[in-house]
């Protein structure tokens, strides 16, 4: 075995980190952690220490880490077969099985499922379907897709375009022009204090009608939404928000991308957030909870509308041109056949929305009158503690002085992790579906103790 500062050398001189600073990395400035294993909701490192992972990697291993079932189908599928494509009519039995199992889970009204490998090119497969949609219906104008700020779409072109951060966008020339941004639902950052609830609510649905009359309905395809917006502060929408949205997109008639990467298989407490929300989407995008990321796979489910129009397309133009060498991989497909076997299995998703719960209400408990914490808010096994500076009068830290980072340092110190939020001084919570009461607990002290730490 390497030795662990061989390793350290051959990190800082060789690989390419994503969503890193790349010039602190090498030059040793910034921490690096190498893992070796996992279990239940903790991870191992190399110098020995045992995490509690209060963030599932990226809120994506849902079942938990060291599942013997999923490790054994993806190793009698590797010796089975490995690989083979899915062009031209060509499938395996698992790839079948989980497309079936997938729309046995999702809304009535879709109809099929394109696999990927991951969220970001899910999103691409959208927008292209979605584009093809509207050459076939002989309006080639109406092209536009509408995203908003905050939200978190993937990090390709299109979709780091639709995608709402700023880190995401500069430097890069994104967005890319036939993308247009609209009002985040994101209640306690408003930008009129004295606004109710409901009154946010009407504000964003005017703000989208506005844009639409602005740049014509003719000229807008589809609108992309998270459930709830996951990597933009993990913000749950104010009441009434989709019930308010909905409506504006089928008047202009625009189609609707729900993007339940995260959100999808249960991270909500219900099989899909549509569900949770009442949404009637076009498109549906999944990944992470698909495989709980046990292997890298994802999905575009289709709905019936759109299908028909897909197919007029092949009667017309021939077959589709669109496909990855790993669309639908067979390794993957066994491992999202054996991950949502053991969702059910486990009943994974009660103890997401029992637990889940405990955690949302012990952290608000814990943290909600300390007076850096302007909000703690989450839904099913999301929750997220936001600071500031001052509560009273909402004035949030600067980002130079690095909150929210400096409490995931501090709490990772104490072997729990949580991710310091992107955009703003915000620390997301997204543990596995197998959390315990227990575990619940030691993620809200040690919280509490680490912002302590930070903020007196
Ligand atoms: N969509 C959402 C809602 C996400 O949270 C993510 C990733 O976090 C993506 C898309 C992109 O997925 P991937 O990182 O697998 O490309």
């Amino acid at each position: 075995m390497l030795r662990n500062d061989q390793l350290d050398q051959w990190d800082r001189e060789n690989f390419f980190h994503p969503s890193t600073h790349l010039a602190q990395f090498a030059r040793g400035e910034a921490p690096n952690r190498i893992i070796t294993g996992g279990s239940g909701c903790h991870i191992e490192d190399r110098e020995g220490n045992k995490l509690l992972d209060a963030f599932a990697g990226l809120y994506c291993v849902n079942v938990g880490y060291g599942r013997q079932d999923i490790a054994d189908a993806i190793a009698d599928q590797a010796r089975e077969l490995a690989y083979y494509h899915a062009y031209v009519g060509h499938g395996t039995e698992a790839s079948i099985t989980l497309a079936k199992m997938i729309l046995d889970r999702a809304p009535d009204h879709m109809s099929k499922v394109y696999f990927g490998l991951s969220g970001s090119d899910a999103n691409e497969t959208n927008i292209k379907l979605i584009w093809y949609y509207n050459n076939i219906l002989g309006r080639p104008e109406k092209k536009k897709i509408i995203s908003r700020w905050r939200g978190y779409h993937g990090s390709g072109l299109m979709t780091g375009s639709l995608t709402g951060l700023h880190l995401f966008h500069q430097k890069f020339d994104l967005p890319l022009a036939q993308v247009l941004h609209t009002e985040a639902p994101y209640y306690y950052r408003r930008d009129d204090v004295n606004m109710t609830e409901e009154q946010f609510v009407a504000h964003c649905a005017a703000e989208l009608e506005g844009l639409i009359a602005r740049e014509g309905a003719d000229t807008i395809a589809a609108f992309i939404g998270e459930p709830v917006l996951g990597t933009g502060g993990i913000v749950p929408p104010p009441a009434g928000y989709w019930e308010a949205i909905q409506p504006i997109l089928e008047k202009n008639d625009i189609l609707l991308i729900a993007d339940e990467v995260v959100t999808g298989f249960g991270r909500l407490g219900t099989m899909f957030g549509s569900e949770h929300y009442g949404l009637k989407p076009d498109l549906i995008t999944i990944a992470k909870g698909l495989t709980s990321a046990y292997a890298p796979l994802s999905g575009s489910i289709v709905s019936d509308n759109m299908w028909k129009v897909l197919e007029q397309g092949t009667d017309e133009n021939g077959p589709i041109g669109h496909g990855w060498t790993y669309s639908a991989h067979p390794i993957g497909a066994a491992a999202g056949v054996a991950n949502l076997k053991l969702l059910d299995d486990l009943d994974l998703i009660t103890n997401n929305r029992e637990v889940g719960g405990y955690l949302n209400k012990t952290m608000a408990e814990a943290l909600g009158h300390h007076p850096n914490v302007g909000e703690v808010r989450g839904e099913g096994m999301l929750c997220a503690v936001e600071f500031v500076k001052d509560r009273d009068s909402r004035t949030f830290f600067d980002a130079a002085d690095k909150v929210g980072p400096q409490i995931s340092a501090a709490l990772a110190a104490d072997h729990v992790i949580a991710r310091a939020m992107p955009q703003g001084d915000i620390l997301g919570f997204a543990p596995p579906f197998c959390l315990t009461r227990a575990e619940a607990d030691e993620v809200v002290e040690k919280t509490a103790k680490a912002v302590k730490t930070v903020l007196g």
